[in-house]
């Protein structure tokens, strides 16, 4: 059994409580790491940490300061085939598969210590008070920050939220997700080793959300959370950091419409489409969530994406051939297989899968539904996992409308060769996010983020920076 302790401050520690938590491998069901769980008192010390830290990391300079991130995203580049054997194991993402996103979580490092370089200020002149007054916006950071991690890509997730938060001069308090904590508490080794760090720049606590990431949450010393989970536990963040006005930043959950016109390429199509809904096993925000096909070119579509399913290899994450692994948990996995039920119980059509797959661990056959509809609970819940939900639509406003009815808005993909539709169409969805003949394109420096339900504010590229920094208006009087 692997065991890991915190970062609090520089120093690696055990919870004060002395209390711990196993995590799984979800391939077979057996303990697989033990880290330790952490009380309030934890979370006071690891606060307490990023506050003392703060006065000098925010007032090294950028140059100093990107210069580190880069010495961060190297060693992790260093360590990146462990990291991505670790989270086959704790988490069951293919091993071959999840070195790219490991690799991503390097490059996070690099894209913020970039952007935060070429952050710039602002400056009004001539101001309608005076010709004597200059007003200078400067760009700071906000302070501490609690980082909330989900754990569906943690090392992606929680390496990008720290990358953003320091890169400016923030110091943080992470949380891992209690599922896969010894991901994220590998990270911190990383972290911890580049030297030039200072302490307590970077605090990494484990433990059960409702406990340790609510104390964080409303903790008085945290000055903003940055938080990616699902839109539930976003409503439970926001009320918490209520009462002391903390700045959040959310990214939760979707059920991203995927709309496919008569005149797509539908090779094309598949490629994205059908990876996106099979990798990590479709427990990603960004994959898609609703299938509406034109009528006329509905079979052929359902035909290659039945293709992708049964070319799917199931089995150990961490053999090369494999490309679907166990879904992450048996919670997880019952909330999914819960989901398959009911579509079949409401009428859809199971057309392949929907079983579980072996006779242990978390696996879960590629499932497609055909023939759904709106009120079925398939159709408007994300279900977070590798089920493709699909209708035929006809009307061009109809499949529009249909799109928008749903109380989230991450992302959508619009798959047609007419690009001036496919451009029309776009600015009618309501999304953070669409894309024209791709599906969840995602790249270090392209700021990611939901509207409605699926989040506030962005992530990833200057906006990402940016999100972790205040505004602060300098007045100058220039009269003698
Ligand atoms: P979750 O909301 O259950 O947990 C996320 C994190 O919050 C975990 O660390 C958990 O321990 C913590 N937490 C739980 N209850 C808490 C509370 N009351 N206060 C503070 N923290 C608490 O989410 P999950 O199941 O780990 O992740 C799946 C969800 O994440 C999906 O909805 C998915 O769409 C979403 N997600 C969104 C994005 C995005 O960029 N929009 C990316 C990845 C995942």
């Amino acid at each position: 059994m692997l065991t890991k302790k915190m970062l609090i401050g520089g120093q690696w520690v055990d919870a004060a409580a002395g209390k711990t938590l196993n995590t799984y491998n979800p391939s077979n069901g057996e303990v697989f790491g033990q880290v330790p769980s952490a009380g309030a008192e934890d979370v006071d010390k690891a606060v307490a940490a990023a506050r003392a830290a703060y006065p000098e990391w925010s007032g090294y300079t950028q140059e100093k300061r990107s210069n580190i991130l880069r010495k961060i995203g190297a060693a992790l580049r260093a360590r990146a085939k462990e990291a991505a054997h670790l989270a086959a194991q704790e988490h069951g993402m293919p091993e071959e598969l999840g070195f790219g996103p490991t690799m991503g979580a390097c490059g996070n490092f690099e894209m913020a210590a970039t952007y935060a370089h070429s952050i710039m200020g602002d400056f009004i002149n001539n101001s309608s008070r005076s010709p004597n007054v200059m007003y200078c916006l400067d760009r700071v950071p906000i302070g501490v920050c609690a980082l909330i991690i989900p754990w569906n890509l943690p090392l992606f997730l929680m390496s990008q939220k720290i990358a953003l938060a320091i890169s400016t001069g923030n110091t943080c308090v992470v949380k891992p997700p209690s599922t896969n904590s010894l991901v994220g508490l590998f990270l911190a080794e990383v972290v911890d080793s580049v030297e030039d760090l200072p302490k307590g720049v970077v605090n990494v606590i484990t433990g059960p959300g409702s406990s340790v990431g609510n104390a964080l949450a409303s903790h008085p010393g945290v000055d903003a959370v940055g938080f990616t989970g699902s839109t539930e536990t976003g409503v439970a963040i926001m009320q918490a950091a209520a009462p002391t006005i903390k700045k959040v930043i959310m990214e939760l959950g979707g059920k991203n419409p995927a709309i496919i016109f008569p005149d797509a390429n539908l090779d094309l199509a598949i490629e994205s489409l059908g990876h996106h809904q099979f990798f990590n096993c479709g427990q990603a925000c960004g994959s898609p969530g609703r299938y509406y096909i034109h009528e006329s070119v509905h079979d052929e579509f359902i035909e290659k994406l039945l293709a992708v399913a049964k070319r799917q290899t199931l089995g150990d994450p961490t053999k090369k051939e494999t490309t679907m692994g166990p879904m992450v948990s048996t919670e997880h996995f019952d909330k999914v297989m819960a989901y398959i039920d009911s579509g079949v119980k409401e009428g859809a059509k199971l057309l392949y899968g929907g079983k579980r797959w072996g006779d242990k661990g978390c696996f879960i056959e590629p499932t497609i539904f055909t023939g759904v509809t709106p009120e079925m609970k398939i159709y408007r819940e994300e279900i977070f996992g590798p089920v493709a939900v699909t209708m035929k639509w006809s009307d061009e406003d109809e499949v529009i409308r249909l799109a928008n009815d749903n109380t989230y808005g991450l992302t959508a993909s619009i798959w047609t060769r007419n690009i001036a539709r496919a451009l029309k169409l776009g600015k009618r969805l309501t999304v953070g996010t669409f894309s024209v003949n791709a599906h969840n394109l995602i790249c270090a420096e392209a700021p990611w983020g939901g509207v409605r339900e699926s989040g506030i504010g962005k992530e990833g590229g200057k906006q990402g920076v940016l999100e972790y920094t205040e505004q602060k208006m300098i007045t100058i009087n220039l009269a003698e």
